[in-house]
């Protein structure tokens, strides 16, 4: 396909802006020589050639609204299309962040709302929405870990992270200046206990803990890890990205997590990808909320405002307050399930999870054989052993039969891993269709494995070159070298 520039010609265009109606006065004199900009060099096109470039780069993108997008740990929920409206309605977009605060009480009202539904679904004194990611709202959680133990007076430097952990669990830990300590994973993909209890002395601050971790799967013993955490005065900390298997029917604070962060545009919709938009809040135990990022949203009778008051806060972390329209969305989905909904929503993603891993485990290894949650891990192990085709090949075949693939090499431990979620919403059907069609490539592997190694055959580009796109990306305009 031609790039836009490509088609350009000169003199066509695609709009008609006004003649000027004030005098027009050369920028020559007024504006640095080197500044002036003289070539611009843009495309010039007509109108319906420019919706026809558009329309088909769309065409040959994939995304939820053309279909089933089964990606694991990145948890991609079905988006009511009324979140849309929602985070659309002008007072939400149309509104300065400096705007005072008799303007925005309403906006101050969905955030101060938005904080008291997350602290009784998660079970955790207080919020912070500030955050803008997952990742953020992980640094943000141990920068309080930090200050925490700072004004107790006790220097801990370590903390320790499972090997199923995301890999941003170490690096918000390593950016707050913590020796970072892995501990294994236990044969059935949990936490081991033995190898918790040796590490966990008076000099490691906590233990960050993925919950369902990154295999599918609840920490059964839980209890216990707590215990061994808090004996040594650790706080144990939940990364909740992926929250959607357990909403209302557990809560991490009732079960002896001290803080979580959460990721609304996983857990509570917003589509998200390519690096946004997201947003992390931060929720933590009574005696940690001191520590919470300021400004926050408070309540003076029936009027809502900004405090910046609370001296042992570790300050901003981000400007402004947050991704606001991620809040809207996440806001308008709480409201529209309810209690009642949300924990349907959890039962159904995790059926959906296990019903692909019933249907799917004759065909490909199991990464371990348990009960999941709202994801399942199998490993592409058998097809590499008997017919040399990999995970990644898989992946690719998927592309053929008109899905998206799910994750894959990830969680690392699990070796030619493919790990997938599919979203609560989706229906039997859809469900079947995928799962037939990873079944009729695990027969391709077998019995015509050239074709599996060589797909995709039906996109318009075939397998791209991964690492030279990162490593030696052309970002030129063309024409140029
Ligand atoms: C997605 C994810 C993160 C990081 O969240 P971002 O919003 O991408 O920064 C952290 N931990 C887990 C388990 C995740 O799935």
């Amino acid at each position: 396909m031609d790039l836009i520039f490509e088609k350009s010609r000169t003199g066509r265009t695609a709009s008609d802006i006004p003649s000027v109606d004030v005098p027009s006065i050369p920028l020559e004199g007024l504006i640095d020589e080197e500044l002036l900009r003289k070539d611009v060099d843009l495309p010039e096109v007509s109108e319906l050639d420019l919706v026809r470039h558009f329309t088909e780069l769309s065409r040959r993108n994939f995304g939820v609204d053309l279909g089933f997008y089964p990606l694991g740990s990145c948890t991609m929920k079905y988006n009511p299309k009324i979140n849309e409206e929602a985070a659309r309605l002008p007072g939400f977009t149309e509104l300065h962040p400096y705007a005072p605060a008799s303007f925005t009480q309403g906006n101050l009202e969905l955030m101060y709302e938005l904080r008291l539904m997350l602290c009784e679904l998660f079970g955790m004194a207080d919020f912070t929405l500030q955050p803008a990611a997952g990742a953020q709202g992980e640094l943000t959680g141990i920068m309080i870990c930090k200050k925490y133990f700072e004004k107790k007076g006790e220097k801990r430097t370590r903390i320790l992270i499972p090997d199923a952990a995301h890999g941003t669990n170490p690096a918000s830990g390593a950016l707050c200046g913590f020796e970072t300590v892995t501990i294994p994973s236990n044969g059935e993909g949990g936490v081991d206990i033995a190898a918790l209890r040796e590490a966990m002395t008076e000099a490691v601050a906590g233990l960050m803990l993925t919950n369902p971790n990154t295999l599918g799967f609840f920490e059964k013993n839980i209890g216990e890890v707590a215990r061994i955490v808090h004996d040594r005065g650790g706080l144990l900390y939940c990364d909740g990205a992926n929250a959607n298997a357990f909403l209302g029917r557990t809560r991490p604070g009732d079960i002896g997590f001290d803080l979580i962060q959460l990721n609304l545009h996983k857990t509570f919709s917003t589509p998200h990808g390519c690096g946004g938009p997201g947003s992390g809040p931060v929720g933590v135990r009574e005696d940690l909320a001191r520590f919470l990022p300021v400004p926050r949203v408070i309540r003076d009778q029936d009027r809502y405002r900004f405090s910046e008051d609370y001296p042992d806060t570790i300050g901003r972390v981000k400007a402004f307050y947050g991704n606001f329209n991620v809040m809207v969305k996440a806001y308008t989905y709480l409201k529209l399930l309810g209690g009642e909904g949300l924990k349907r929503t959890s039962d159904m993603a995790v059926l959906n999870a296990n019903y692909i891993k019933a249907r799917l485990s004759p065909y490909y290894d199991l990464a371990y054989d348990r009960m999941c949650m709202h994801e399942c891990v199998f490993s592409g192990s058998r097809q590499v052993r008997s017919h040399e085709v990999h995970t990644l090949d898989i992946a690719k075949r998927l592309l053929d039969y008109g899905f998206h693939p799910p994750t894959i090499y990830f969680p690392m431990i699990v070796p030619e891993a493919i790990m997938i979620e599919p979203t609560e919403t989706e229906s039997k059907e859809t469900l079947d269709a995928f799962c037939e069609a990873m079944i009729a490539i695990a027969r391709e592997a077998e019995e015509n494995p050239a074709q599996v190694r060589g797909a995709p055959c039906t996109t318009p580009v075939r397998r791209l070159d991964e690492v030279l796109a990162a490593r030696k990306p052309n970002v030129s305009w063309p024409g140029e070298k």
